[in-house]
């Protein structure tokens, strides 16, 4: 298996525990465990397309933010095990059932039996991999994606080491989430899309404008427009932001982003000319968050009974 489970670094907490034998910040073992597999539209067009993209939530985070919207799965840790069996047999079912690519969400500390059941079914899987995540991530854990992942989908959350401090107990957010989009962009490359314009190569990165700070997004976004040329990357400017979970414990973030907030951020990222997506306020809605832990094991037994991996 590549990279190490048993004195695991895959991520920047680096615990340099056992995950045979104990859980570390992530909270995940050596097992597998996911919350939900299929097909999810309301992703960006270039990636989920007409028939959805192939998603799954794997259980655990590294980051735990305090506003997640998923927070059940990566704070909470809820989810069912499966084997890397499994795994590779969902990865062909959600191929099967029409999916645009297969949506790998907040993969990082389940990397090396990922890349097992990408191994198992690589001969049978002609979509893309997306690797989709909340950049705070290792750049050789990255490395270990190449020759496995096509698109990189990458949250760039905080400028401020105060913010990420605060909300995601991780002081060095930003200068491991900036290393880790060069990274990306240099395995990746620039974007590709396909006569259908879906995203077949490349990195798109995500920032959700946080209600009070849009200064860290504008920063953000200054720093991209010096990073990367503007053909490099897409972005996605969110809007969508909700208070959940943890996020009423802060009082500057427990309203939702405004107009104004949001628009001053997209005049900065527009200053660069890069392509990418900027999301219509209506969706700042809990109507979007997925619903988990549903029907997935019924289609998976189903399709399990025909398919030899
Ligand atoms: S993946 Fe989990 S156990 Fe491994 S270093 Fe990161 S938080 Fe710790």
């Amino acid at each position: 298996m590549k990279g190490s489970l048993e004195n695991c670094r895959l991520c920047p907490r680096e615990c340099g525990i056992n995950r045979y034998e104990r859980t570390g910040y992530c909270g995940e073992g050596a097992n597998i465990r996911i919350a939900r597999a299929d097909l999810h539209f309301w992703e960006e067009p270039c990636i989920s397309g007409k028939n959805g993209s192939g998603t799954v939530f794997f259980s655990g985070c590294a980051l735990k933010c305090r506003f997640c919207q998923n927070y059940e799965i990566s704070a909470e840790n809820k989810g069912f095990e499966i084997s890397v069996k499994q795994l590779a047999t969902i990865f062909l079912m959600l191929q099967s059932k029409g999916a645009e690519n297969i949506n790998l969400v907040n993969p990082t500390h389940f990397v090396p039996q990922i890349i097992s059941a990408l191994e198992l079914c690589r001969n049978r899987l002609n979509i893309p991999v997306v690797y989709n995540c909340g950049g705070y991530e290792k750049t050789e854990t990255l490395e270990l994606m190449r020759g496995y992942a096509d698109i990189f989908l990458p949250d760039l959350k905080y400028y401020s080491n105060k913010l990420s401090s605060e909300y995601s107990k991780a002081d060095d957010y930003f200068e491991k989430s900036l290393k880790a989009v060069i990274k990306m962009r240099e395995i990746a490359g620039k974007p590709q899309f396909d006569k259908h314009g879906m995203l077949k190569k490349g990195v798109m990165i995500r920032h959700l404008v946080l209600p009070n700070h849009r200064r860290d997004s504008i920063e953000i976004m200054k720093i991209l427009g010096r990073v990367f040329e503007k053909d490099d990357i897409l972005i996605s400017l969110m809007s969508q932001y909700t208070p959940v979970y943890k996020a009423f414990q802060h009082k500057e973030i427990s309203r939702r982003t405004t107009t104004f907030e949001y628009e001053s951020v997209v005049r900065e990222a527009e200053k660069y000319e890069f392509e990418g997506y900027i999301q219509q306020k209506s969706s700042a809605d809990t109507a979007f968050i997925p619903e988990f832990f549903d029907y997935l094991y019924f289609d998976l037994l189903n399709f399990t009974a025909d398919t030899d991996l």
